[in-house]
């Protein structure tokens, strides 16, 4: 599905240039469930920005199903990202001063009013939230508004899942959920990419990508033994934020 050869990016920044991808491969194949993990600048956001189909790279080659997209005008790129992609965002990114069925409608272009709302409570439903349709965001939980997000990442029923530390701002049990409701989208054939620094969380995918400095440093599928690796490296890591904190 995602085919990313030597891709580049580079921001100019008055007299020097930020390398934020710096040759990169990556493969995923349709149906995967992938987390891309590194440290903050790593490269994460720009990578999905990309996938996305947000930005077009500086150099290199993206072919999303099967279409090179690395060269296509904003007009072609947004119709790719319709019809094939869905965001999900830490901050959630919704609408306040309307329910939670407009918010989820948003992205349809339908003129009938009432194949856009049907549709909009179809992808309530798929998240559990049919019951809290004409609440606004401000009137929902962070889950909740979350949950929202995810609907309207799903009403185009894209079959690309792209979010970008979706339980950044949730409480563990909370984020549990919406991982739940990842591994069901998973089980029901979206294609999911991941960004998050929470080893629980990457441990939770098929495959762990992590990023340095622009680059892959390691691609690897999750077994058992690796995932007890993510998970024990989680512990040590908060060990020395814990030792950074009382030095
Ligand atoms: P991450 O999501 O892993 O924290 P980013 O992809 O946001 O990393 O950033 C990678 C690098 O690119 C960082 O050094 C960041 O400062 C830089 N960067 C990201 N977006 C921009 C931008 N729009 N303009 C200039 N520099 C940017
Ligand atoms: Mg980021």
């Amino acid at each position: 599905m995602i085919d990313i050869e030597k891709m580049t990016k580079l921001y100019p920044m008055g007299d020097t240039v930020v390398r934020a991808l710096d040759g990169v491969d990556l493969h995923i194949d349709k149906g995967e469930f992938v987390s891309l993990t590194g440290a903050s600048g790593s490269g994460k956001s720009t990578m999905m920005h990309l996938i996305g189909c947000l930005d077009r790279p500086t150099e290199g080659l993206y072919k999303l199903d099967d279409q090179r997209v690395d060269q296509m005008n904003d007009r072609r790129l947004a119709r790719i990202r319709n019809r094939y992609i869905g965001f999900v965002f830490q901050t959630f990114n919704l609408i306040n001063r309307t329910s939670a069925l407009d918010n989820v409608g948003l992205p349809l272009v339908y003129a009938h009013q009432r194949v856009t709302r049907k549709k909009a409570m179809q992808a309530l439903e798929r998240v559990g939230l049919a019951g809290r349709a004409h609440h606004r965001p401000s009137e929902l939980s962070g889950g909740e508004r979350q949950r929202v997000a995810i609907a309207r990442a799903l009403v185009n029923n894209p079959p690309l899942l792209l979010a970008d530390e979706p339980t950044g701002n949730l409480d563990t049990h909370t984020g549990e959920q919406i991982m739940a409701l990842f591994h069901d989208l998973h089980a029901a054939g979206v294609t999911i990419v991941l960004v998050t620094h929470e080893m629980a969380i990457a441990a939770q995918a098929q495959r762990v990508v992590r990023m340095r400095d622009g680059k892959v440093i390691e691609d690897r599928q999750v077994d058992q033994i690796f995932r007890e690796e993510l998970l024990a490296g989680r512990m040590k890591a908060a060990g020395k934020s814990a030792e950074a904190r009382t030095a």
